[in-house]
């Protein structure tokens, strides 16, 4: 058992497990830590280092064992334990998310949606129910430890307000507003427009030269 990763590690883990189901799922069967870094993005040092707080380390000249890495991975993200989310803001964005299949690659579930648009309310998306926002907290969200907040910005303070009283842990907060709440509550914070920026930025200030990284 793994006690204690680095923060930056546990970061990547999500990333490397997919990338390793798909090497899985089409026949490779062992892969180098630089080989694997051309696909992920990631210098192989940083990979090795990643891998040996995982407990799986590489045998010289033959790499990884893809399904070994893979079973140690899922040892540490808990892949065998569902872990249930609700959505707050059944917009564009999040009618996206719920058709997105996070079961597919981990096992995440929505298993609530929440808006304060009467017309949503009651509907279904990809099999989540949408409930009033102002039933978040008479429902029982007890065993739901994470949000994902989908809301114009205007509104995301107060629904996480809401949202610490039903005894969350984590929040990924999609709109552009830093959330305040209390310490315990993690918020991870994804802002696709700043994102977006940030890639142009990059592409015109720093393009990468083709045998780059
Ligand atoms: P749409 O086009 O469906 O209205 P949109 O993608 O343009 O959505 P937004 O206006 O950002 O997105 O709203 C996202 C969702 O958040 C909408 O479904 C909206 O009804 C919902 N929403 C807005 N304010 C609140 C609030 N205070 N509480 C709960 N949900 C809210």
């Amino acid at each position: 058992m793994i006690d204690r990763i680095p923060q930056a590690t546990a970061k990547r883990l999500p990333l490397y497990y997919r990338i390793l189901q798909h090497l899985s799922s089409s026949g490779k069967k062992r892969i180098s830590s630089s080989e694997l870094s051309k696909v992920v993005q990631i210098d192989s040092a940083t990979i090795r280092k990643d891998f040996s707080y995982l407990g799986a380390l590489g045998r010289k000249g033959y790499g990884y064992d893809v399904d070994r890495l893979l079973s140690f991975l899922r040892e540490t993200l808990d892949q065998d334990e569902l872990t249930k989310v609700m959505l707050i803001g059944v917009g564009n964005l999040g009618t996206a998310l719920l058709k997105y299949n996070f079961f597919k690659n981990n096992n995440t579930q929505i298993v609530r949606a929440y808006d304060n648009d009467r017309s949503k309310v009651g509907r279904e998306i990809a099999g989540t129910a949408i409930h009033h926002l102002d039933d978040m907290l008479t429902d029982d969200n007890s065993d739901v430890p994470a949000a994902i907040l989908t809301v114009p910005a205007g509104a995301a303070q107060s629904i996480a307000d809401k949202l610490v009283l039903t005894g969350i842990s984590g929040i990924l907060n999609f709109t552009p507003v830093r959330l305040s709440v209390p310490e315990h509550i993690r918020v991870h914070h994804i802002d696709l427009a700043v994102e977006l920026q940030a890639l142009i930025y990059f592409l015109k200030n720093y393009p990468l030269e083709p045998n780059e990284g």
